[in-house]
C-alpha cells in the first residue's frame, strides 16, 4: 500500500511536473492511488500526496471505481459559488470551510495519453479543483475561511514546519 504524505512533508508544497510517457507504470501508479484512497476513505487523491511529483490525480467513483486525470488543467470557473467543509488525506483530522466554483471546464490526458474535456458540477468539481491545487503546492488549509475541526492540531503541525525552517 502506497504511504500517504503528510502536512508538513515539503513534497505537498512542490509544483508537480507534467507527464509525458503515457506507460504501465502510469497506470499502476494511478491504480495504486486509487488503493489508498479507498482504504483511508479518500474521495480524491493527488501524487504529490504518495510523495511523487507528478500531474496526476484520481477521484473516487464509488464502489473502488475511480478516474484518473493526467494532467489536469481548469479551463473554466464558473462566477457561481459554493461553500463546503474540506479535509485532505494529508492532513487528518483536520476540517474547513472552502468557497470553490460550483462548476469547472477540465482538460485533461486520460492514462493512454488521448486528450479529454469534461463539464463538471458539485462534488466532482470540489474534488477536483483541490486535488489540482495539490499539484501547485497549494493545500486546502490555504484556501480557508474558517477551520471547523482540528485547529489545535493544525497549530502544533505549523509549529513543527516553523521549527523545521529554523
Ligand atoms: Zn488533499
Amino acid at each position: 500500500m502506497l504511504k500517504i504524505a503528510k502536512y508538513p512533508d515539503p513534497i505537498l508544497r512542490k509544483t508537480a511536473k507534467s507527464i509525458s510517457d503515457f506507460n504501465d507504470y502510469l497506470k499502476k501508479l494511478a491504480a495504486d492511488m486509487a488503493e489508498a484512497m479507498y482504504h483511508d476513505d479518500g474521495i480524491g487523491l493527488a501524487a504529490p500526496q504518495i510523495s511523487q511529483s507528478l500531474r496526476l490525480v484520481v477521484l473516487g467513483l464509488g464502489k473502488g471505481q475511480y478516474k484518473s486525470y493526467v494532467n489536469p488543467e481548469i479551463t473554466f470557473f464558473s462566477k457561481e459559488k459554493i461553500s463546503s467543509d474540506e479535509g485532505c488525506l494529508s492532513l487528518p483530522k483536520i476540517f474547513g470551510t472552502v468557497t470553490r466554483a460550483k462548476k469547472i471546464h477540465i482538460k485533461y490526458h486520460d492514462v493512454d495519453g488521448q486528450i479529454k474535456k469534461e463539464k463538471i458540477k458539485g462534488l466532482g468539481a470540489i474534488v477536483l479543483q483541490h486535488e489540482v491545487d495539490h499539484l501547485n503546492g497549494i493545500l486546502f488549509i490555504d484556501r480557508a475561511e474558517k477551520i471547523t475541526e482540528g485547529q489545535a492540531i493544525l497549530d502544533s503541525l505549523k509549529k513543527k514546519l516553523n521549527e523545521q525552517i529554523k
